[in-house]
């Protein structure tokens, strides 16, 4: 049992004032100091401008006013959200000790509604990542076994909601970093369709593909905060209306709809117990009066390497950015701006920033930004047109979110094609801009399993109204 009740109904009992803001605060900022200690979940705590907000609220809400949808709930964002009144480091040596000057949309729109902004939380540095190993600051353990990874790259905030700190996180999906952790964590994970929510004052990563997202409890919170934050922003140009009915309000519906296995996810590389829970979860979705059939996208089989020429091209191009000049990190003793530059950038990058800037630069370089940039975002268009023929076909399409349960802290970090390989079967929304969630689907050994479903670009709603179906049949 949560120590913390459905959004709706904390935000019905801040309003009625039976709860104040100030005590779910207080009782968030309680939680993180007894229990971040041993997960380390979260870096750093925001907790002054935090009390002053919900004293704020309080006032407004003695006085009769209206104080938002989310009125006196707390929440923890990954720290790639530029916040007020904290660092925002990317978990990443170059920014450690950054702070912003101005505050994520996600946040301001969040903030809007009254909802109350505690601490953020630990990720791979710079969102690489599928464990939190590569954070700079700390590695963050799974709460459901502490020897082991909590996912990542929004490792701290997945873990975050499974030790119950808070009623929802944030976090950032480049190839899989919401869906992933919330599978390893047994928590709700959405990546929206891409545009949806606006991605001004979050550290980039990969442009084309980066997307906000929340981590919650249920797919309910999950719907009312997408609500929130999502719409156009002036100040983020890729971003769309979404649908008209919002999403809040949800109802919980597979019936009749289409359901696509996706074949090739079901091969080799799945382990056993993992395929055995999601097939079994498919099940229960034809239970419920969904209609399964199979559906076969040839060049998924290769959408990881796109992937991962794509996305390091990107981000290795936003990465320019930190160069020991504009940001943080600077280093101190160079003789020259070159060397400014390269020492600032060497030591200030971890080990799979320079990996990927290496790899990215290279498929961007002259001599090959034909056989490895062009031929990548070739079989992208074709991965497009492959998920736009299953998706005239069938509303819904299924399958993993991860090969395994959580690993061990140390098991794949010596190998990084390892770790590249846990992204096999997130990526491709990704690529694809199509909107995906991982739901809990039962546990293997005590370790917690995702189920994927994935709608066509802007079925968020249609999306989640299905996970809430297989919610409400898992309960
Ligand atoms: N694990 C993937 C990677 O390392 C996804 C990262 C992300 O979504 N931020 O690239």
């Amino acid at each position: 049992m949560s120590v913390w009740p459905k959004i709706s109904d904390i935000v019905k009992s801040v309003s009625d004032g039976r709860v104040s803001a100030t005590e779910n605060v207080n009782k968030a900022l309680k939680l993180i100091e007894e229990k971040n200690p041993e997960y380390s979940a979260v870096v750093s705590v925001i907790e002054s401008r935090a009390i002053a907000r919900a004293e704020e609220i309080d006032k407004r809400i003695a006085k009769g006013e209206n104080v938002g949808r989310l009125a006196g709930v707390p929440f923890i964002v990954k720290d790639n959200y530029l916040s007020f009144d904290s660092e925002t480091t990317a978990s990443s040596n170059m920014l450690k000790g950054f702070r912003a000057p101005y505050q994520a949309t996600a946040i301001e729109k969040l903030e809007a509604e009254g909802a109350i902004l505690v601490a953020k939380a630990n990720l791979d540095a710079f969102a690489h990542g599928t464990s939190t190993e590569n954070s700079d600051l700390m590695v963050t353990k799974n709460p459901h076994d502490k020897e082991r990874v909590p996912g990542g790259s929004s490792g701290g905030s997945a873990a975050s909601v499974a030790l119950d700190l808070v009623p929802f996180t944030l976090g950032s999906d480049t190839g899989g970093s919401i869906r992933q952790p919330a599978a390893f964590c047994g928590v709700v994970g959405v990546k929206p369709t891409y545009g949806l929510i606006s991605r001004s004052g979050v550290v980039a990563m990969a442009s084309s593909t980066d997307v906000l997202g929340p981590l919650t409890r249920n797919v309910d919170d999950a719907g009312l905060i997408i609500d929130v934050m999502s719409g156009v922003d002036p100040l983020d140009g890729t971003t769309i209306q979404g649908n008209s009915e919002g999403y809040s309000n949800l109802n919980a519906s597979v019936k009749s709809k289409k359901v696509g296995v996706i074949k090739e996810w079901f091969g080799e590389g799945l382990d056993s117990g993992v395929a055995e829970k999601v097939k079994t979860a498919i099940k229960a979705l034809e239970d419920a009066g969904a209609e399964v059939v199979e559906v076969s996208l040839p060049s998924l089989d290769l959408a990881l390497a796109v992937y991962y020429v794509v996305v390091p091209a990107e981000l290795s191009s936003n990465l320019s950015r930190h160069d020991g000049q504009r940001y943080q990190f600077s280093y101190e003793g160079a003789k020259d701006l070159d060397e400014s530059y390269e020492q600032s950038r060497s030591i200030g990058f971890g080990p799979e920033a320079k990996r990927r800037i290496m790899i990215g630069t290279h498929v961007l370089s002259s001599g090959y930004y034909d056989a490895y940039y062009n031929k990548a975002q070739t079989v992208r268009t074709k991965l497009i047109n492959e998920f736009n023929q299953a998706f005239s076909e069938v509303d819904i399409m299924v399958g993993p979110i991860t090969p395994t349960t959580a690993f061990k802290i140390g098991e794949l970090s010596d190998d990084p094609l390892q770790l590249y390989l846990q992204d096999i079967y997130t990526v491709s929304a990704n690529l694809v801009g199509v909107p995906a969630i991982s739901i809990p689907c039962g546990e293997i050994d005590g370790l917690p399993v995702g189920l994927q479903l994935l709608a066509d670009q802007n079925n968020d709603r249609i999306l989640l109204e299905a996970a809430k179906a297989y919610e409400e049949i898992n309960s």
